[in-house]
């Protein structure tokens, strides 16, 4: 068993659209690398640094990431035994999804990126916030709500403006019917 510390510049396009790993930056891993009958088993962790910004209130985010890594990456196979390769099954269909999941050594070099690639990406927050709290933007102007926790609107959404409306009818209606000295002002009026 080897144990591997190294740092490594981030691939492009590490990260969905609002928060991934810039490229260059470092990639911090601690591998162990094991020799295993099929081949070497890599695990360990990756430690990467994040951009984003917040999905509330658009700041940007930097933060980092740590992401356990796993993966089998089997030996070249030769046609030697005259097999395609191990675990194909004979499933015909299926020989190209084998080849994406299963990972090989190409000569000694064990290319870490895909699943590297995979990890974050999966572990990466669909909506990622500057903090938990985070406020965010009004919705009527997109003031940044976090510089006055006060501001408000008060004017009222016009769909919402007819149902105030009719409540206001309704208040004043309940007033007269169960009001007596106000129909008799009224009679009097007359
Ligand atoms: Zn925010
Ligand atoms: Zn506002």
């Amino acid at each position: 068993m080897r144990q591997v510390s190294l740092v490594r510049p981030a691939p492009e396009g590490m990260g969905i659209m609002s928060i991934g790993v810039p490229a260059g930056s470092d990639v911090e891993l601690d591998l162990r690398l094991e020799s295993v009958v099929e081949g070497v088993l890599v695990s360990g962790t990756a430690l990467v640094q994040l951009a984003g910004e917040c999905s509330r209130c658009l700041d940007p985010i930097s933060d980092e990431l740590e992401v356990d890594v796993q993966e089998l990456f089997a030996y070249e196979e030769t046609d030697a035994f005259g097999r395609t390769r191990p675990g194909a099954g004979g499933a015909t269909g299926a020989d190209d999804e084998d080849d994406d999941e299963q990972r090989h050594l190409v000569g000694d070099y064990l290319d870490l990126e895909p699943v590297l690639r995979d990890a974050v990406v999966l572990d990466l927050p669909l909506a990622p916030v500057c903090r938990d709290d985070c406020p965010g933007l009004c919705p009527q102007c997109g003031f940044r709500l976090d510089d006055d926790p006060e501001h408000h609107h008060d004017v009222i959404d016009p769909r919402w403006a007819a149902l105030g409306g009719l409540q206001v009818e309704g208040e004043t209606g309940t007033t007269r019917t169960t009001s007596p000295t106000s129909a008799d002002d009224e009679k009097d009026e007359d």
